[in-house]
């Protein structure tokens, strides 16, 4: 299962290069180098993909729970037995810490799998009965060949968390990993031969957004389309499948609040702040990047907080002792700093990093940034309206419930939201008014696959997780039986 230096597309059960022969270059964030190259594909190789998902379809929809169950469980041990070069693969590609992609990215992947294979057997439908007249039984089934596009901040967990209930619900599946950050979804598809996933159930694509990524959406014959990523592109692709009547679920940015009251366990809360703040270098759609401080506290608070962060260490994520690695890309790190740049201007203090992270030695050109911490910015501010999607947080103090409401929820966004304090009901009377699909109190991002996961306003539409995925990717028919 060793990484290539060409990846191929993998397409009716074959690695395949691209038709055009054109090939995107990918670099190693953490090195600031040049390491492997992958398909440039165009609508061509999505047609075939397509083609090898259609004639596939009938036959896996129809092969039974326990075989599609045993199959994706073969795949799921085979990442499981290969996690270590799968580790390696994603710290390579995404510049993340090696505890990180070892502890949750790839086991998070084989869980995925895990999890739908066995879920599907636990789905059910309603039945609805009209007293002496009829019985209603409604039919889940397979919608066919269906689209699945991710982005390059969890790349194998995101991949896997779509294909997963794609397939367990008997869809077939052309799927499209981020092209900065394609190398495990190229390990899945050596994974895919090697389990005898049959050819044409999988079929993943590699390529660019715009390009490979559209000619999915826009596919006639790809019926359903899960998408993560970030809000315009969720907007552009709304715009060309709304039209064409594709269901759609889209998991897009956030701009998460982490509100802190003065009677939480402070220390449970600083040591999950700074890991909501600044876990995968702030690169998780999830992570708190507004912090608002009970006033009581805000100074405590403050001094800790800058305290711990200028002690992480940033620097080789291949080290067990990194806490941040490198950013994704050059170009991401120019825009991070951009708006540390902007947050200045706006009124901004940087209490500590806003710059450049020097790591010497095999690291000298990677793509490093410290821990950002600034404060004296008003709520409604650019920086705290924008998704940064990097290692900088904003700290503001409130006086009461009300007022931190109204902050929290002045964003466009409505992804996730945590809660510090020891009040129960002014934890739940919190959440109830939250603009957030998801909730955490005096935790972060401890996650139950069961749960719907989503977002509301413009951070997505739908929900994935549990059952709400394998609804998405079934088509509801209701069958009236009237009594004779
Ligand atoms: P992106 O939108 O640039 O790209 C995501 C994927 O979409 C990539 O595979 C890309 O190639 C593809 N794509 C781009 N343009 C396309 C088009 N026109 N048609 C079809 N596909 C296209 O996002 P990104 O920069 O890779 O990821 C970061 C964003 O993802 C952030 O905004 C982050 O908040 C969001 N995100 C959201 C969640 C969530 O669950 N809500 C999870 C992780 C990341």
């Amino acid at each position: 299962m060793k990484p290539e230096k060409y990846l191929k597309n993998y397409i009716n059960g074959q690695l395949v290069p691209p038709i055009s022969g054109q090939s995107i270059t990918l670099y190693n964030p953490a090195i600031g180098e040049v390491y492997a190259y992958a398909p440039d594909s165009t609508q061509k190789d999505v047609n075939e993909a397509v083609e090898a998902a259609e004639a596939a379809f009938p036959k896996w929809s129809k092969i039974g729970i326990k075989t599609r169950f045993r199959l994706m469980m073969r795949l799921a041990d085979i990442i499981e037995q290969y996690l270590e070069e799968f580790a390696q693969a994603e710290t390579t590609d995404t510049g993340k810490p090696i505890t990180l992609s070892r502890t949750i990215d790839i086991p998070r992947s084989h869980s995925n799998l895990r999890f739908f294979a066995t879920a599907i057997a636990h789905f059910s439908s309603e039945a609805h009965q009209m007293e002496n007249q009829a019985i209603n039984y409604t039919l889940r089934q397979p919608i066919g060949v269906v689209g699945c596009i991710s982005p390059w901040n969890l790349p194998l967990y995101l991949f896997t968390w779509k294909i997963a209930p794609a397939l367990a619900a008997g869809n077939c599946v052309v799927a499209k990993p981020s092209e900065i950050t394609p190398m495990t979804a190229f390990l899945l598809s050596k994974a895919c031969i090697e389990a005898g996933i049959p050819p044409g159930v999988l079929n993943i694509i590699h390529g660019y957004g715009p390009i490979a990524g559209q000619a999915i959406i826009e596919h006639p014959k790809v019926k359903a389309i899960s998408f993560t990523g970030g809000t315009n592109t969720g907007r552009k692709i709304a715009a060309i499948a709304a039209p064409m009547f594709k269901k759609l679920s889209l998991e897009l940015g956030g701009k998460n609040p982490n509100i802190i009251f003065a009677d939480c366990d402070f220390e449970e809360m600083m040591a999950t702040t700074l890991n909501s703040s600044f876990a995968n270098q702030g690169q998780i759609c999830l992570c708190g990047s507004r912090i608002f401080v009970e006033e009581p506290l805000y100074e405590r608070f403050k001094a800790e907080f800058v305290k711990r962060t200028r002690m992480l260490k940033v620097g080789d994520p291949t080290s067990a002792i990194t806490n941040l690695g490198a950013v994704v890309s050059d170009l991401h790190r120019e825009k991070i700093l951009s708006y540390v740049e902007l947050a200045k201007k706006e009124g901004g203090k940087v209490l500590c990093g806003g710059e450049i992270a020097e790591v010497g030695g095999k690291n000298a050109k990677g793509y490093f940034l410290k821990p950002t911490i600034i404060e004296g910015l008003a709520h409604d501010c650019r920086t705290n309206q924008e998704e940064i999607f990097g290692p900088v947080v904003t700290i503001m103090p409130f006086k009461t419930e009300e007022e931190v409401l109204m902050y929290a929820n002045s964003v466009e966004y409505g992804l996730s939201t945590t809660i510090w304090t020891n009040h129960i009901s002014r934890a739940n009377r919190m959440a109830e008014q939250i603009h957030a699909g998801v909730v955490w109190v005096n935790c972060w991002l401890l996650r139950d696959l069961r749960t719907p996961f989503g977002g509301m306003k413009s951070s997505g539409v739908g929900r994935e997780g549990g059952l709400e995925a394998l609804r998405f990717f079934t088509e509801a028919k209701n069958v009236c039986v009237k009594y004779m």
